[in-house]
């Protein structure tokens, strides 16, 4: 049958251009990632990571196939982008950088350049960006590093300025956020050149293996860095408090039942909701019975009896009763991205 054929062709193609997470170098695109330890652990064991999946690369595409539409409507607009994919290298602090393009103007094409970085987003996240700081605060971990990557660009072509072409994936709208050199540019370019620098003396110190991590690595600044972290649980515990006892299972059963969970949370959130709404609207009716098409609704009266001491009553040590119990709380990373 034809559409069996090309949705299997489809996704043979999709599997073939899913690439690992190794990286050999210091890339420009991930130096904002205010982790020394993340940075490190995506080049010495990011090979352990995962692939992802077919959608996953198929966003991946889709955002390369925007990028090359909104060369093409700028050309035609009269803003030619050039040296597109235009790579540089800092063989010292082993830095790889990958422009998108940029613009040379002037009477003779070269006396002012502008790098461009061009992302890809959906509509909400487009409409609540519009300026650099809105990427620096972003809740978004990955926002937080164009800034880096864009002033690695600008530092290794010495451009004037940089411009962020951001794409509106859902109605095609284009809005430009410029980035020009200056205070915020000259911060934001040393603090990633000194974190390579910093990588790169981990890398080269045999002194550091996957179980002294904690002693030679500091975790990341910023909490919120780890919930999309990649290695939290398996090769970083930044949750994890130093005394604790820890155990590393392995239960396929267990495992299956803990995604099989996570993925029922969403519904049962909802559904919660959901409970929580209904009841309180037919509460508020005053009526034992409510029928509504195929359901009834009960709403009865219950009378709960608590004790309840005056506020500055002494009450003996031996009046209280003590409970220990065990709270068990399940978090899960989240590798989930909004925009490419
Ligand atoms: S889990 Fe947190 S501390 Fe560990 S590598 Fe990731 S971002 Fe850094």
């Amino acid at each position: 049958m034809l559409a069996e054929r090309i949705n299997k062709a489809w996704r043979e193609k999709k599997e073939s251009r899913i690439k690992s997470w190794g990286a050999r170098s210091n890339a420009a695109s991930q130096l904002g990632w205010k982790c020394d330890r993340y940075l490190y652990l995506r080049r010495k064991r990011g090979q352990e990571i995962p692939a992802h999946d077919v959608i996953l690369q198929s966003v991946f595409d889709e955002g390369y196939l925007h990028e090359k539409a909104v060369k093409r409507e700028l050309s035609d607009l009269g803003f030619e982008v050039l040296e597109a994919e235009r790579e540089f290298r800092d063989e010292i602090r082993e830095i790889t950088c990958r422009i998108d393009g940029a613009f040379k103007e002037g009477p003779h094409r070269g006396e002012t350049i502008t790098v461009a970085e061009l992302k890809s987003m959906s509509g909400n996240i487009f409409d609540r960006i519009h300026s650099i700081d809105d990427f620096i605060r972003s809740n978004a971990p990955y926002h937080r590093t164009y800034p880096a990557q864009l002033a690695m660009g600008m530092y290794f072509t010495e451009a004037d300025a940089g411009v962020w072409i951001l794409k509106n994936k859902t109605t095609g709208e284009i809005k430009c956020i410029d980035f020009p050199r200056g205070d915020l540019y000259q911060e934001i370019l040393e603090d990633a050149i000194e974190r390579a620098e910093r990588i790169t003396c981990y890398m080269n110190n045999k002194a550091i293996t996957n179980d002294n991590l904690e002693d030679f690595i500091p975790e990341a600044e910023h909490g919120f860095l780890c919930v999309k972290c990649p290695f939290r649980g398996w090769a970083c515990f930044p949750d994890i408090v130093d005394d604790a006892e820890v155990e590393i299972l392995d239960d396929a059963g267990l495992e299956k039942a803990l995604s099989d969970h996570a993925d029922l949370q969403d519904n049962f959130d909802a559904y919660r909701r959901l409970d929580k709404s209904i009841k309180a609207t037919a509460k508020k009716k005053e009526k034992e019975y409510l029928i509504l098409g195929d359901f009834t609704i009960r709403v009865s009266s219950v009378e709960q009896r608590r004790l309840k001491p005056p506020k500055d009553a002494d009450i003996p040590d031996e009046w209280y009763r003590v409970i220990n119990s065990k709270r068990v709380t399940i978090t899960r990373q989240n590798q989930e991205e909004d925009d490419d």
